[in-house]
């Protein structure tokens, strides 16, 4: 698979290219800095009673509202909420000018259809594999996190060169560029955080803790060997595979992980986890967040307090408390 490097971009239509980025989250103020710095002329689009107005100016952006910042832009970047795109969209879609670029950071709601955008302008996709903090930090130190790039639409025929010149103004180019489709990109991204990174992570964690403190071992021992050394063992995944984990783990741990893995997750798992990915590929799932959504978010509501209920998290506070070395405060998502 070709992967995008530096060398790959025709910089020459970088300086006073226009770039509206309407929400200046996670995402949205780590792409608004990084374009900035590598030279575009950004404008952040926010809702004036806003949280982000004040933090954006006071990161010395130029800020307008969303219908403004918008106007006459050559690329506009939506990185509100998925949720919350469709009626930026709509707030925007009478001021985009013709030939410019939509652009996306998760294929959601092309892919799903949630918002038809204008024939005459381009629609593309730039994401970087990882939180916006780590986007801005990797930039400011000279590096990049890897990114995807696609093309749901390409009014101009100029469509992929604009998606590779702004993955190359967040810092994309240096870590690579991997070319997808909406479809694809969405449907991994979706399937990856159900299946394996959110849902299925947490769900291992929990029913090991639990099933570990109903036979009566003691919650804090539980937590350490279920909740908190999982981290040495992604670090070690992250850095170098299967490979470097098998080779800093113990004996018994590989003899363990070899023979008793396949028995936890398995043939069932796998099963689950491919009606998952349907619901994915057929649109249950989207349809299904929409209407929650709309519905003002009663289940999602009522599940996300049994999550921060649970036993694990109380033992969990207690412990953490003691290890000074945790940064405090909010920590980047997924
Ligand atoms: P976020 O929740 O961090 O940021 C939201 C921004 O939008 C804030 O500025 C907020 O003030 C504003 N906002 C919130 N609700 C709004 C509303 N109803 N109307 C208008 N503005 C509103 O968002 P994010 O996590 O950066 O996600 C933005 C996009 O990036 C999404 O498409 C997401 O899927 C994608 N993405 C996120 C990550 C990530 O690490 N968080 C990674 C890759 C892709
Ligand atoms: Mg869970």
């Amino acid at each position: 698979m070709k992967i995008y490097v530096e060398s790959d971009v025709d910089t020459r239509g970088m300086r006073g290219t226009r770039v509206a980025v309407i929400g200046y989250g996670s995402q949205g103020r780590a792409h608004a800095l990084n374009l900035k710095d590598s030279g575009f002329d950004v404008t952040v689009g926010l809702r004036p009673e806003g949280a982000s107005w004040k933090r954006a100016e006071a990161d010395g952006m130029k800020v307008a509202a969303t219908d403004k910042a918008a106007t006459g832009a050559d690329i506009v970047a939506m990185l509100v909420p998925d949720m919350a795109q469709p009626a930026a969209y709509e707030a925007v879609s009478a001021n985009l000018k013709p030939g410019c670029a939509l652009l996306f950071a998760h294929g959601f709601n092309i892919h799903y259809d949630r918002i038809k955008p204008n024939p005459d302008i381009d629609v593309i996709l730039v994401a970087p594999k990882g939180p916006g903090d780590l986007v801005r930090r990797q930039y400011e130190e000279g590096r990049g996190v890897p990114a995807l790039m696609a093309v749901a639409q390409d009014a101009t025929g100029r469509a992929r060169s604009k998606a590779l010149l702004y993955a190359h103004g967040i810092g994309g180019t240096r870590g690579g560029v991997l070319e997808t489709t909406f479809a694809e990109e969405t449907e991994t991204d979706l399937f990856g955080e159900q299946a394996v990174l959110c849902g299925g992570v947490t769900e291992l964690v929990v029913q090991g803790f639990e099933t570990l403190v109903e036979a009566g071992y003691k919650p804090e021992i539980a937590y350490f060997e279920c909740m908190h050394e999982l981290k040495l063992i992604v670090d070690l995944l992250h850095e170098g595979g299967l490979a470097k984990m098998h080779e800093f783990v113990s004996e018994n741990a590989k003899y363990g992980d070899l023979s008793r893995g396949p028995r936890v997750v398995d043939d069932h798992t796998r099963q689950r986890m491919r009606e998952v990915l349907e619901e994915v590929r057929d649109g249950t799932f989207a349809r299904e967040w929409a209407a929650e959504y709309e519905a003002g978010l009663p289940e999602y509501n009522a599940a996300m307090k049994k999550d921060l209920e649970h036993p694990i998290e109380k033992v969990g506070r207690d412990l953490r408390a003691r290890m000074s070395w945790l940064k405090s405060g909010k920590q980047a998502a997924a």
